[in-house]
């Protein structure tokens, strides 16, 4: 790992920087570069500002709590959040950590929690728009329970959509279950979690290869005979513009499958996306808690350390997005 991200994940965990960041000022103002606001109101007003471009799909920035209470406030924010966009004329389209809702404490709960959401965002009125629970991908001690959920959720006719991680092994197998059953949508995602060799291919090329085979399965016939929405989510220029290729050799038009990207990351290469008719979703992340995941997307790219320099001098000429 470069020294450069090496130092903003451990700006990242510090607690006292995380406290002392996400009280000031001028940081805050570095945080809407990449967050969509401390809460679900200004989450879904960024949203409607970013729709003549771009669709959404809306994070809470909670991850990993096993407390109860700390549950319980997470699973409060998605439902304010699917309730004001249900209110909105914006797709209801939410990304859910299932340990974020409660299966760090137990899986009885994070199911629960997962139906009580999925059934939320299926009454919210339908008028034209995609209503999606999203479930996320964390790490391999979570895939399976992830998969089961998503099928529990699809039984009790809820929309809910899956991401799979090209890097694992199982997932080739993985994706052809959840065509064959189906699945409304499915996010490859390369994956972001230090997995060993033992479940994960772990060089860049083996990454890629997986992923580009993984998206020609998404495309398919069969896929789409199915009723499988494929999503891309990579910054990746050489995946998009192979995956653009795959999908026209398939004869998949541009509004058969949308690119999906962290808010805030390669905005000319999203902008371009657009300009060229491609659907594009924003992973917009809103709540407080936004200095760990600032940082991090900083780290990402040293060329960002200007938009710390900028926010330490109050200049927010860089802030607004469009
Ligand atoms: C919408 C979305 C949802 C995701 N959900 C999950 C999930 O559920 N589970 C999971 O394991 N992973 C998830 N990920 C993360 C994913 O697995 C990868 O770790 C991450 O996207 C980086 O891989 P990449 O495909 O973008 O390609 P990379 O090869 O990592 O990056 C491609 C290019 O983008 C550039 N880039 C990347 N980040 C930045 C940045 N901040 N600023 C400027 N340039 C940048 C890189 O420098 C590189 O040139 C998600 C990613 C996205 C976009």
């Amino acid at each position: 790992m470069k020294l450069w991200q090496s130092a903003m994940i451990g700006l990242a965990r510090s607690k006292s920087i995380t406290g002392l960041m996400q009280g000031n000022r001028l940081m805050r103002g570095l945080a809407k570069r990449f967050v969509g606001g401390d809460n679900s109101s200004a989450a879904v007003r960024r949203s409607s500002e970013l729709s003549a471009q771009a669709t959404t799909s809306l994070y809470y920035l909670g991850e990993y709590v096993e407390s109860p209470a700390a549950i319980e406030e997470n699973v409060a924010h998605l439902v304010a959040a699917i309730e004001q966009l249900g209110q909105s004329n914006l797709d209801v389209h939410i990304s859910i950590d299932p340990t974020q809702i409660g299966y760090a404490h137990s899986d009885a709960l994070g199911e629960a929690n997962a139906l009580r959401l999925g059934k939320l965002i299926a009454a919210q009125p339908a008028s034209g728009r995609r209503r999606l629970a999203m479930l996320d991908m964390e790490d391999f001690s979570v895939v399976q329970k992830t998969l089961d959920l998503r099928a529990r959720m699809a039984q009790a006719g809820y929309p809910t959509g899956i991401t799979i991680q090209a890097y694992l092994h199982r997932s080739a197998e993985d994706l052809r279950g959840l065509i064959k059953d189906a699945a409304v949508a499915i996010r490859l995602v390369k994956g972001a979690f230090a997995e060993s060799r033992d479940h994960a291919w772990t060089s860049r090329t083996d990454i890629n290869r997986e992923f580009l085979s993984g998206a020609a399965v998404l495309l398919s016939a069969e896929a789409k005979t199915h009723g499988v929405y494929p999503i891309f989510a990579t910054h990746d220029d050489e995946m998009i513009w192979a995956i653009i290729e795959l999908a026209q050799q398939n004869q998949r038009t541009q509004e058969e499958y949308e690119f999906e990207m962290l808010f805030g990351v390669r905005e000319p290469l999203q902008h371009r996306l657009i300009a060229e008719g491609y659907r594009l979703r924003d992973y917009l992340p809103f709540g407080t808690d936004w200095w760990p995941y600032t940082v991090r997307r900083i780290g990402e790219n040293p060329a960002n350390a200007r938009f710390v320099l900028n926010a330490l001098r109050g200049n927010r000429s860089h802030t607004p997005r469009k």
